[in-house]
């Protein structure tokens, strides 16, 4: 059974100061999973976790894995911008942006930051905007199907990030010519992966494409990104990741190819949000209206505006009811949002206690790409933020909006709200 990380006890307290819905997160679970994360990959000197900030960006959040040692990736002008107000300054900021703004290749520039580049038209227009780095990587969409042990992961073919392999050589000896003097290869090929064979498998992938370009150009690369990917265990019945086992076949791996042909000094990093977030931050609600029609339905005073996942990709989010945990789970419901759109389902057909109103709902495993992809649909407002640091105490660390900020960019009107 998955267990909330905060007791019926001190949710209740929480509750008194802070009114529901918000999401809570779990410095401790934070911390001790990027150490065993960092741990795992301790074999390979240089090794860095880019925490994917568009996961959860949040500068207390960010901190607290800064303080850990990990650094940032960044996509878009907003999101580096936390990195520096945090304090993450040159090699700790990863730049993996798609579609980039001119600007913010020039901020990213500012900044020092690594820059991934995305596509081969970008290194003119990163050279004619913001001028090139000494350090460049270079995404890799190898294309087709992306396969393990015969089970198709995902479909590169079909995504739009990326060089080409033909592309990645033509870049590499241009970008060579140019001047530039150190680079990286980056791939992200899979998404929620459930199996500890996704990193070794691209891994694999990205260090033989690695020997590859060595032999073609001369040039050997001094990083490689196996980017994010490691997926969480939404379901109870899923079977987590075990990291030192991923991180101990790449290293198989990482013998295998790149140290026998000569490069075994390079350096492996990733961008993890998923993994490094998702477990430890959850979505609590109030129940506020039950509904008896066609089906039995329990509504929140959260919705789809604050966790977008099940309506956007069905996806599957435990749920306790806190306080209930040994009560029998003897009634089925749909547990409902207010937005005025039949997705609005944080469950359907769920096996839950019975539910009475102001019961507190946890919604888990919401700490990443959870109150990161909320939206205002139906006038609806985001929720607060709060920290349950490793002493008890609970930090605000970010206000819910007020229909103030709902209204702010309506300034240019004549109207008043
Ligand atoms: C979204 C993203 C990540 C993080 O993915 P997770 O599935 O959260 O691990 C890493 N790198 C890039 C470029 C991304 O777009």
């Amino acid at each position: 059974m998955k267990k909330p990380f905060v007791s019926y006890d001190k949710l209740e307290e929480i509750i008194a100061r802070y009114k529901t819905p918000f999401h809570l997160y779990d410095e401790k679970g934070i911390r001790e999973n990027a150490r065993r994360m960092i741990g795992a990959f301790g074999w390979n000197k240089g090794f860095k976790e880019y925490f994917a900030v568009k996961a959860t960006p949040n500068p207390v959040i960010l901190k607290t894995l800064k303080e850990e040692g990990c650094g940032v990736d960044c996509s878009s002008m907003t999101e580096l911008m936390m990195a520096n107000a945090v304090g993450f300054r040159g090699r700790e900021i990863m730049f993996s942006s798609n579609d980039t703004p001119a600007e913010e290749f020039v901020y990213a520039r500012e900044l020092g930051a690594i820059i991934n580049l995305d596509d081969f038209t970008h290194i003119d227009f990163l050279k004619e905007h913001a001028g090139l780095p000494d350090t460049i990587c270079m995404r890799y969409n190898p294309g087709g199907d992306f396969v393990i042990s015969s089970q198709i992961m995902d479909t590169p073919g079909e995504a739009k990030y990326g060089f080409t392999k033909q592309q990645l050589l033509d870049g590499f000896i241009k970008l060579r010519d140019l001047g530039v003097k150190e680079f990286g290869l980056h791939a992200f090929l899979a998404s929620n992966t459930l199996t500890n064979e996704y990193y070794p498998s691209l891994a694999g992938l990205l260090f033989e494409t690695a020997v590859w370009l060595k032999e073609e150009t001369g040039v050997s690369v001094s990083f490689i990104n196996l980017s994010g990917g490691v997926g969480i265990p939404y379901k109870p019945e899923d079977k987590p990741n075990d990291i030192n086992i991923i991180a101990g076949a790449v290293r198989d791996v990482y013998e295998k190819i790149l140290t026998a042909n000569g490069l075994g000094n390079v350096e492996i990093y990733t961008e993890l949000g998923r993994f490094m977030l998702g477990p430890y931050g959850c979505l609590v609600a109030t129940a506020t209206h039950k509904k008896d029609i066609h089906k039995q339905y329990i509504g929140l005073d959260a919705c789809a505006a604050n966790l977008m996942r099940p309506a956007m990709y069905k996806a599957y989010h435990h749920i306790t009811v806190s306080g209930k945990e040994n009560h029998p789970h003897d009634h089925i419901y749909d547990i409902t949002g207010s937005l005025c759109e039949n997705n609005d389902k944080f469950a359907i057909d769920r096996k839950l206690p019975k539910i009475e109103m102001g019961d507190r709902i946890i919604i888990h495993d919401a700490g990443a790409h959870g109150y990161a992809m909320g939206y205002n649909y139906n006038g609806k407002l985001r929720s607060a933020e709060l920290l349950l640091r490793m002493n008890g105490d609970v930090e605000l660390i970010r206000r819910a909006e007020t229909s103030s900020d709902y209204f702010a960019t309506l300034d240019v009107t004549d109207f008043h709200f």
